[in-house]
């Protein structure tokens, strides 16, 4: 009888009254405890009938239940479809019925609605509030702390998790209990995090960085959790100095460096920033450097794959890079015409290959066909090139190309150029219909606090620096580019409010 992904996460840990979750109320969550937790939530569900493969929709704020409800769902076989508390009624409603969920677990506030959806596709609803609170820890209360780990194999589904949406509608992605251990495994090592750590979380757990990255290698190296439900500068400031490693998304750093208690002596007892579901600007990088001593290690990954690339642990951790394949991951830069591999330093879609990536998209063959070869490479939908280095530096997103009179161009490459202007925070750049080019290029500009860019030097600054047919045909300037929750840039949304510019 086995289960790999309990027994080596969750498993190793029975019986132990080791500290796991240190609380923002000052409590603690032994091993043990979130283990029995886990236990008793496994019970409730498998006696509502709950069957090993059946999907669990989980859209709930971030709290020691919910990451239990992971460790129950693992025990019980089931497969853990974490939401993103943002979505509304109607993307939920999608979510539901795409993924055939038996069960959802939602905040008490949305149980109403919530119920609606699920009444008509037939799923049963339970509650948790952020304290855990709700229909479901009421009956987990009076079952056993104990569970019989139920049998799965390590090519079985255990997560369901919806690509953000960045580029078009949420995909659901299937991934193995493999997947997300293999992962686990060699991030643990490559980052080289032991029981001696202290990680400190204020990511979200609905998504593959604060979910599977984070809370897999904790688990994983059996190290401690300061667990911050949501990022709050204050809150990370003030726990800072009792951490380890931390892991963010680049506007973690960013809002950090813009507070002056974010010291080098802060900052003494940490070995280890990961960024990373965004671009970090390279001149983050190099703040954050002269600010603490510290550098950012940045990696790569996505909802389908985990992580594909890291730069360096021990050796030279390069801005503006993604770093070098992990350990069993192959990479490689593909022509999109053609699929044929390209020579290093050449711009192509981005491969990839090994135990991480997923087993396709649910219910959508047709996509899974397009993405996925048959050899097992994965497109991943991103542009980029391998340096000489074997370092990988991502270019942006295939759907954020411009073709723009019969040229290609990658908007990184001009963004670059117009972040280096004096008083520029950070840019945009976009391809808006033109009735003779097809597209043009846009350029959306965010000011540093204070300052007043003149777009006109700009401009006169990117003729110096580029062909003229990556000329934006316009700059405009923005007080905050839009954002996901993850911190990714939201060009889709600018595209629309200026496609009719040119037209
Ligand atoms: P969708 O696939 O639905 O459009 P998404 O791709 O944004 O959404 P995720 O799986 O959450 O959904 O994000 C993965 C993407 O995030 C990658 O494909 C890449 O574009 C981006 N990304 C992740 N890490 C980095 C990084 N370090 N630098 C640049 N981009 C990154
Ligand atoms: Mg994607």
């Amino acid at each position: 009888m086995s289960n790999p992904l309990y027994d080596e996460l969750f498993g190793i840990h029975a019986g132990k009254a080791t500290p796991f979750l240190h609380l923002t109320d000052g409590g603690v969550i032994t091993h043990a405890d979130f283990l029995a937790m886990a236990a008793q939530q496994a019970h409730v569900m498998t006696q509502a009938g709950l069957k090993p493969g059946d999907r669990v929709a989980v859209q709930v704020n971030k709290s020691p239940s919910a990451i239990a409800l992971y460790a129950a769902c693992a025990q019980a076989g089931l497969v853990f479809l974490p939401l993103n508390t943002a979505y509304t009624a109607d993307e939920l409603s999608y979510f539901i019925e795409n993924s055939g969920a038996s069960l959802i677990v939602c905040d008490p506030i949305n149980e109403a609605t919530i119920s609606e959806i699920a009444s008509t596709l037939g799923a049963a609803v339970e509650t948790m509030d952020s304290d855990g609170m709700g229909t479901l820890r009421d009956q987990a209360r009076a079952m056993p702390a104990s569970f019989p780990t139920v049998d799965r194999g390590g090519d079985d589904l255990a997560a369901f998790l919806y690509t953000s949406g960045t580029t078009g509608r949420s995909k659901g992605a299937m991934l193995t209990q493999n997947n997300l251990l293999s992962n686990a495994k060699v991030l643990t090592k490559e980052w080289r995090f032991t029981s001696d750590d202290v990680l400190l979380h204020a990511l979200p757990v609905f998504h593959t960085h604060g979910l599977f990255v984070a809370t897999n290698i904790a688990l994983l190296s059996g190290c401690r959790v300061i667990f911050i439900p949501a990022f709050n500068q204050d809150v990370v400031i003030d726990r800072l100095p009792e951490a380890t490693a931390m892991m963010g998304v680049p506007t973690f750093y960013t809002r950090l460096l813009g507070d002056a208690r974010f010291t080098r002596e802060l900052t003494a007892g940490m070995r280890l920033f990961v960024s990373g579901s965004a671009p970090l600007l390279a001149e983050t990088h190099v703040q954050f450097e002269d600010r603490t001593g510290h550098c950012i290690l940045e990696r790569y990954g996505m909802t389908e794959t985990n992580m594909n690339t890291s730069n360096p642990y021990d050796g030279d951790r390069r801005a503006g890079t993604v770093g070098h394949p992990l350990p069993g991951t192959e990479v490689k830069i593909t022509s999109p015409d053609t699929g044929e591999t390209l020579p290093d330093g050449e711009v192509g879609q981005i491969e990839v290959r090994g135990p991480n990536v997923f087993k396709g998209y649910w219910k959508m063959p047709e996509k899974t066909a397009e993405e996925l070869r048959e050899d097992g490479f994965f497109i991943t939908g991103d542009l980029g090139k391998i340096d000489d280095d074997g370092y990988v530096h991502i270019v942006g997103r295939n759907k954020d190309l411009i073709i723009s009179g019969g040229y290609n161009i990658y908007p990184k490459e001009i963004e670059l150029v117009l972040d280096d202007q004096p008083g520029v925070l950070e840019s945009a750049v976009i391809g808006v219909p033109h009735p003779d080019f097809g597209e043009t290029v846009v350029g959306v500009i965010i000011a540093e606090p204070g300052a007043t860019p003149d777009t006109d030097a700009m401009m006169e600054a990117v003729k110096t620096s580029l062909a003229r047919f990556k000329h934006p045909r316009k700059l405009i300037l923005m007080d905050a580019l839009p954002r996901n929750t993850m911190g990714k840039v939201q060009k889709n949304l600018l595209r629309d409010a200026h496609k009719d510019m040119f037209t």
